[in-house]
């Protein structure tokens, strides 16, 4: 019988990417909800490929274009942050939640709170609710699966292996497009080369992250979050091939690795299949062409993002929600070409010494934190540098 799927940021580089091992194996799934947030005529488009129940625009404005759009066909149109919420909640076997950013949150909690199969892609969620979170998995009796590569990675590993075995974990890190650029070269980056991943193809704002590595330190506090080993047990390790995706060390120093083409299709599947395996329409992984395979230490003199989210997290109350916020307005700002590359992990940092939240006990805490936050950020923007 075909699964049902619901994909929560169905235009983005996730989105894509799941649509398409949705489309190689089509008799085995019924799409019920995709969303976007005002790409209304791609949106659209993808609901009627893959005769999507429903589709939801985040932005409400985008609403009656989407509604022009699906006329004609008996697909739903909806728009608004309630819609979003409404949709994630439908009842499905599996819902993908790749959402960008703080604004995935509460979708992404409605459908943890329904008590499926949520497939969590949007780190972002996990960084400024994580408590939050998991206490509502448990409570719906839901079920996280990692696609994130390197926990996705992980999660792989400790299939067998008891999470009370492992002595570390390893977080592999690609170290971005800027790995062997010396300080002063940082300063004068541009935003078409921070939008250049050497490895990985990812929308926007996680592109930028990457370069700056607070993609790996938003992954450290997921990695803390999903994987209960302690803080001092997750380390980075900069691994530039990205083909081993992340480790798992056992008290009897075994490591296990898992390995792939840098796709996210791969992660994706394992989360679609999950406990199975499913065929995808990529080529294998040839370790001869890859030919060798390097590991190296971060560079947090060059590279703090790491560490502020390290100190975030160790500080803990609402720190990391503070911090994805400003990140998210540092990002934009940079694409806007509004600040310069090294300024983004200096607007965090100075947002954090700024702010001040006791630990959120609820969604509605979270999301007055972060925008807080936000405004806190783009005050700060103005300040010149
Ligand atoms: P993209 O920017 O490519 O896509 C984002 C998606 O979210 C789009 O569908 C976009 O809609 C939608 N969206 C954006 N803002 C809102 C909003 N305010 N309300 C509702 N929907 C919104 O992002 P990615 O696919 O790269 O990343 C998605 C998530 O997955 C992120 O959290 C990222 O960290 C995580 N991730 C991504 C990886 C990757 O390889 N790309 C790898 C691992 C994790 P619209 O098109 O209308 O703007």
């Amino acid at each position: 019988m075909a699964r049902s799927l619901s994909l929560l940021g169905a235009t983005g580089s996730i989105g894509k990417s799941t649509l398409d091992l949705i489309r190689h194996n089509r008799a085995d799934w019924r799409v019920e909800a995709l969303t976007a947030n005002c790409s209304a005529a791609e949106l659209a488009s993808l609901a009627r490929e893959f005769e999507a129940k429903i589709a939801v625009v985040g932005d409400e404005a985008c609403l009656p274009e989407l509604r022009e759009a699906l006329a004609g066909t008996s697909i739903e149109a909806a728009g608004g942050e309630t819609a979003l919420c409404e949709a994630a909640a439908r009842p499905v076997d599996v819902t993908v939640a790749a959402i960008v950013g703080c604004a995935g949150l509460a979708p992404t909690m409605a459908a943890v709170q329904a008590g499926g199969t949520v497939a969590l892609a949007n780190k972002e969620a996990l960084v400024s609710a994580g408590g939050i979170l998991k206490q509502a998995v448990r409570k719906a009796g839901a079920t996280l699966l990692p696609t994130d590569s390197e926990h996705n990675a992980i999660f792989q590993c400790l299939q067998g292996g008891e999470i009370s075995e492992v002595r570390r974990i390893l977080l592999t890190a690609s170290g971005g497009p800027f790995r062997t650029f010396t300080a002063e070269a940082l300063q004068s980056v541009t935003r078409e080369q921070a939008l250049k991943h050497p490895n990985w193809s990812m929308g926007a704002k996680s592109t930028i992250d990457s370069a700056t590595l607070m993609n790996k330190g938003l992954e450290y506090i997921e990695a803390h979050h999903l994987f209960p080993v302690g803080l001092e047990n997750i380390e980075i390790v900069v691994h530039p091939q990205s083909i081993v995706h992340s480790m798992v060390e056992y008290r009897d120093r075994s490591v296990l690795a898992q390995l792939g083409p840098s796709d996210m299709r791969v992660p994706i599947a394992s989360c679609l299949a999950y406990p199975e395996r499913m065929k995808t329409p990529l080529e294998p992984l040839d370790l001869t062409k890859v030919g060798t395979l390097t590991f190296e230490a971060p560079d947090e003199a060059r590279f703090p993002a790491t560490r502020i989210c390290r100190e975030a997290i160790e500080q803990g109350g609402g720190a990391p929600a503070i911090l994805n916020a400003a990140n998210e307005v540092a990002v934009a700002a940079f694409l806007d070409d509004s600040i310069q590359f090294l300024h983004i992990t200096r607007l965090v940092e100075e947002t954090l010494d700024q702010v001040e939240a006791p630990t959120p006990r609820s969604l509605e805490d979270v999301l007055a934190i972060d925008a807080e936050a936000r405004a806190k950020a783009q005050e700060l923007l103005t300040i010149p540098q």
